[in-house]
């Protein structure tokens, strides 16, 4: 039986500049539904403060939980860890630089609660990125939807909300290097 509704896994490599403000921002905007969570943050060898932050708002919310890893291993690892130690009835996957709003968590909730395992979001716009950025991530997804036969929805990046069921499924995967928005989908349940 899991001891928290929901855990919120946060892959952070040097975001000093905006782990207040998405602490602030994400409780904000979850609060109001419930708050039976869980912050999982995943320090992914950051070589600046998020460590000593992560730190401190640790002492202020006994929700922050910190795993900090002794080298750089990447995004995918970083998140694959976080599934590893949540404890909740579903995760929420999310970017630690802001640029996947928090806001938008109450609605993957409410899918939820409807019945949906799995529960993405696709992005309208992408601001803060360079224009390289954008056009190789708009081939990025295209190439691999002719490529794949799975349904992999375009231009969603790892934000969703996944059922522990999902959570189970991707643990019991034995691939080293996972691709997660490609597994996750991989596992058949409903979207
Ligand atoms: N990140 C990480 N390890 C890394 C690089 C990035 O944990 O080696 C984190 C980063 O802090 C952010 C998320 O993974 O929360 C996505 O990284 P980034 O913003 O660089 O990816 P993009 O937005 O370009 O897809
Ligand atoms: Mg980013």
């Amino acid at each position: 039986m899991s001891t928290v509704r929901y855990s919120i896994i946060l892959p952070v490599f040097n975001e000093q500049d905006n782990l207040l403000k998405l602490h602030q921002r994400l409780t904000g905007a979850i609060d109001s539904i419930t708050t039976d969570y869980e912050m999982i943050f995943i320090d992914d060898c950051s070589n600046d403060n998020s460590y000593e932050i992560l730190k401190a708002l640790n002492e202020q919310d006994l929700r922050v939980k910190i795993i900090k890893f002794t080298k750089n291993c990447g995004h995918q690892i970083a998140i694959t860890c976080g599934l590893d130690f949540a404890e909740g009835d579903a995760a929420i996957i999310m970017d630690a630089d802001l640029q996947d709003p928090p806001e938008v968590i109450p609605k993957f909730i409410e899918k939820h609660e409807q019945g949906y395992e799995i529960v993405y979001a696709i992005r309208e716009k992408r601001e803060g990125e360079t224009f390289f950025k954008k056009v190789t991530a708009f081939f990025f997804y295209r190439i691999m939807k002719v490529f794949t036969n799975i349904e992999m929805p375009l231009d969603a990046g790892d934000f969703r909300l996944i059922d522990r069921k999902v959570i189970d499924s991707l643990k019991s995967m034995q691939e080293r290097n996972k691709f997660l928005r490609g597994l996750i989908v991989w596992t058949g349940y409903s979207q």
